[in-house]
């Protein structure tokens, strides 16, 4: 299963954003080795390409987990600080990041494309919109924001050039400033960043990262990366409760003229079993239909 794309990707830089990139530094197995780890449990045994394939899907449906483990990547990141914050919450990487005290931050900040300056969404509290701003602020909202990015910048190396140590010269500078990391992580964890981070409901600008690592994945990795897509990112589970009401769609029954009372869901967790149930009305019943 020795895979030729990993020479190709090696050190290659993708670009992400408008300053960011990824650039895989190292990799430490393929999928050989999370079946070579499986089978210290299961035996030898079977050993062609589709079983290996077989085996590991069995591992991922199953959450035999430990095996994805041995496969263990390392990143070099470009990224915007909100970004960062983000991304550190996954504690179950290694990292080393670019220190602002020993050396000087760089004039590089993020600044959104306009089609990413949307209104706050009403339906998800954290996130934004489908909606454009007013497209008459448009511009004035970039200029503003770099004419701001710019003088805190100017601030910060007035500070410096007046003697200030770099370490408290750099705590007025906004979250938009670039910032760089190493990130080493094992691909089960990875998965597991990935389906959080890879969701529409993560930020816009930590996906974009998320979705450049899965293309990269889909090409070094791809059996594993193949069942992580079946399993993990595009399945749909169901809550016991989701399952009775299951059970009256199937019979039938309007969900929508299920009064409050009688209702199991919150009105909000019942939005979200309406949006699977059409998911699969819309993506698998109707597509049936039509064969
Ligand atoms: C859309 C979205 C919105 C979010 N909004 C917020 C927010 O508003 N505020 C906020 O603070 N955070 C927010 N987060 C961050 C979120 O709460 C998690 O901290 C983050 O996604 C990391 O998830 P994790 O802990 O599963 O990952 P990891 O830290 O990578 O951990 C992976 C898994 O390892 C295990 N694990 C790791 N460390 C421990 C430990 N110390 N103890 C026990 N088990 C451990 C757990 O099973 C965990 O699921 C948000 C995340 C997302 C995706």
């Amino acid at each position: 299963m020795e895979n030729k794309h990993i020479q190709e990707i090696i050190n290659k830089e993708f670009r992400c954003l408008d300053k960011g990139f990824i650039r895989l530094i190292e990799i430490m197995g393929d999928d050989s080795s999370i079946v070579q780890a499986a089978r210290v449990s299961y035996g030898k045994g079977t050993k062609s390409i589709r079983e290996d394939r077989s085996l590991i899907r069995y591992l991922m449906r199953n959450s035999h987990t430990s095996p994805f483990e041995m496969v263990e990547l390392k990143f070099h990141i470009r990224l915007p600080i909100f970004v960062a914050r983000q991304w550190i919450r996954h504690r179950t990487a290694n990292v080393n990041e670019y220190s602002g005290r020993y050396s000087e931050m760089t004039s590089d900040f993020y600044l959104p494309e306009k089609n990413q300056l949307r209104t706050q969404s009403t339906i998800n509290k954290q996130g934004r919109s489908n909606d454009l701003i007013d497209e008459s602020l448009t511009d004035e909202v970039i200029k503003s924001m770099e004419t701001s990015q710019k003088n805190s910048y100017n601030e910060y190396i007035k500070y410096i050039n007046q003697g200030i140590a770099r370490e408290i010269a750099r705590i007025n500078l906004p979250l938009s400033s670039y910032t760089e990391w190493y990130w080493k992580i094992d691909l089960h964890n990875l998965f597991r960043f990935l389906k959080l981070r890879l969701d529409v409901h993560a930020q816009y600008e930590i996906r974009v990262y998320a979705e450049t690592i899965a293309n990269i994945l889909k090409q070094i990795l791809p059996i594993s990366f193949e069942a992580f897509e079946d399993y993990m990112l595009n399945s749909i589970t169901f809550s016991s409760s989701e399952l009775y009401l299951l059970k009256e769609v199937f019979n039938n029954v309007d969900l929508k003229s299920i009064s409050d009372d009688e209702n199991i869901l919150s009105k909000t967790e019942l939005n979200e079993f309406i949006q699977k149930v059409t998911f699969i009305n819309e993506n698998i019943l109707n597509k049936n239909k039509g064969i």
